[in-house]
């Protein structure tokens, strides 16, 4: 093994912070950093990954309440504000597994049309269906992916399966990276039964089962570099000690943020990384039906229509528990809450996701901590009526009789009437919004179209540096992102392996 293989921490005097040697280096363990690490260990590579986050494992998290598991996986407690009209509500992990672990665990490929798309965009041919088909057969081979159909519980699925079926739109059974889940409906905030297939309990392990380091709690700062070469990497440790890395290769993989973030902080792009973040927002409507369908029973979920997905739109319901119920009626008039909590069983909560087409950016930090602003369009706002206008009608479809819209101000819609008076009325900043997906912070695209990093992923500029995670992706999937995000960080770290 050569001095540089094994990582060499020359200690620290006098507060100096300890410089540590090592081969490649990951910042970020989830759905990229999470491939990097177990693609560059298998090749031989001696690999440290660096994680801000805690290490949680499986019995920690079934003896957590959700709410504790909130704040302790979630960047912010969960709260994280995208400022504008109106402020949507961004979720994202930080954990060792990433995102990854409070995820759904859904696993989707990415479609020929997104990807041929993408390519004319960035102007990069070679990240087509050919290329990318391979990786995700290979994701989806080492994940166990499997096809979520109806089983004990799920009414709410069935219903919106039914309702799709006598619309004559399209809908399938999600596909999910889980080996005997329990149902037991707290994927967002950490699988109690180590069903999921998380980056915590698949490609991390199998990582350090060939000697790759995973360190929680280590946080990077800084990467500094000269005429394009990175020569140190700065972090704070756990004990709030500060220790400089000196990585041969190093490997970003610190999430549609965290990158962008600390390229910027960096003095790496900072003009470009993190100007142009895509979004997937998600509508939330409860709807009330005449009998009871008891949606707490039953998996995430098992049926998705996919009717309108070229338009980047995709309806399904969402995890019912009682405490996602009690948090969407919050802003509800208290004699509706009572009302509505009284018949329980008789509600589902549906998530209508949208492809937003004006962009997310990082406006600034505040003492260290982003401030995102976004600049939702006209069309958006369109696209968003359209998309709860078809919501509506598959719900009412399906057997509801009142729908609450994804506006806490307006009262349950009952007809059809009732949703065309609403969606005549709403304006942009009545909207709640969710996002939990966001990407391309820092494209995979040539220079002149807005890229920061080349089809290696490297920022243009620089050889030992390689981004590999969802911000490089160049536009949003419209699906759920984990299947196209390892793809890619495959693809980016074959082909560094293939030219090192
Ligand atoms: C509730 C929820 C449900 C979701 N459901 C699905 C789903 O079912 N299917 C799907 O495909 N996608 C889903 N997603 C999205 C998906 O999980 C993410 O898109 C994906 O994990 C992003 O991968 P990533 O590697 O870019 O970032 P992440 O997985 O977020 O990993 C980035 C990691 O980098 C670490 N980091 C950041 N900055 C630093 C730093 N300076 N130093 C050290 N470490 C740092 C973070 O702590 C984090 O652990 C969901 C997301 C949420 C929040």
């Amino acid at each position: 093994m050569s001095p540089l293989t094994a990582p060499r921490a020359r200690s620290a005097r006098s507060g100096r912070p300890a410089d540590v040697e090592c081969d490649a280096l990951v910042v970020g363990s989830g759905a990229g950093g999470a491939v990097a690490a177990l693609e560059l260990a298998r090749a031989g590579r001696s690999v440290t990954v660096l994680e801000e986050g805690p290490r949680v494992g499986t019995r920690e998290l079934a003896a957590a309440s959700p709410a504790e598991s909130m704040r302790r996986l979630y960047r912010n407690g969960g709260a994280t504000a995208v400022f504008g009209t109106p402020t949507i509500a961004y979720g994202e992990a930080h954990a060792v597994g990433g995102t990854t672990v409070v995820n759904g665990g859904l696993l989707w490929e990415p479609s020929a049309a997104v990807l041929d798309c993408w390519a004319a965009w960035s102007g990069y041919g070679s990240y087509r269906a050919p290329v990318i088909g391979p990786r995700f057969a290979e994701v989806r081979r080492r994940l166990g992916m499997i096809v979520q159909e109806h089983g004990d519980g799920n009414e709410d699925s069935r219903l919106l399966a039914l309702a799709a079926e006598s619309l004559g739109w399209r809908w399938q059974h999600p596909q999910r990276v889980v080996r005997g889940c329990e149902h037991r409906n707290q994927c967002a905030t950490g699988c109690p039964s180590g069903a999921k297939q998380s980056m915590a309990v698949t490609y991390l392990p199998e990582a350090e089962a060939l000697g790759a380091r995973v360190s929680p709690g280590v946080r990077v700062e800084r990467i500094t570099h000269r005429h394009g070469v990175v020569r140190g990497v700065e972090a704070t440790g756990p004990d709030g000690r500060r220790v400089r890395y000196r990585p041969r290769t190093l490997f970003v993989a610190a999430g549609p943020i965290g990158t962008p973030v600390l390229l910027r902080r960096s003095g790496i792009h900072a003009r470009t990384a993190g100007r142009r973040i895509a979004l997937h927002l998600n509508l939330r409507t409860v709807a009330r039906f005449p009998r009871v369908v008891d949606a707490v029973r039953g998996t995430m979920f098992t049926a998705q229509v996919q009717e309108h997905s070229a338009l980047g739109m995709l309806v399904m319901p969402s995890n019912l528990t009682p405490g996602g119920l009690g948090a969407a009626l919050a802003g509800r008039a208290p004699d509706l809450v009572d009302d509505l909590l009284a018949a329980r069983s008789q509600l589902g909560m549906f998530t209508t996701q949208v492809r937003m087409q004006g962009y997310a950016r990082i406006a600034g930090t505040v003492a260290g901590t982003p401030l995102l602003r976004h600049g939702m369009t006209r069309a958006d706002h369109h696209a968003l009526r359209l998309a709860f206008r078809r919501t509506a009608r598959l719900l009412f479809a399906a057997g509801a009789v009142e729908l609450l819209p994804p506006t806490s101000a307006a009262g349950p819609l009952r007809t059809e009437a009732d949703v065309e008076a609403y969606c005549a009325r709403v304006r942009p900043g009545d909207w709640e919004l969710v996002s939990v997906h966001a990407m391309a912070g820092c494209p995979m695209a040539l220079p002149g179209r807005g890229g920061v990093c080349d089809e290696l992923g490297r920022p243009y500029g620089f050889g030992n540096l390689h981004l590999c995670d969802a911000s490089v992706l160049p536009g949003a999937p419209g699906i759920s992102p984990q299947g196209t995000i390892m793809s890619f960080a495959h693809e980016i770290v074959a082909r560094h392996l293939e030219s090192a």
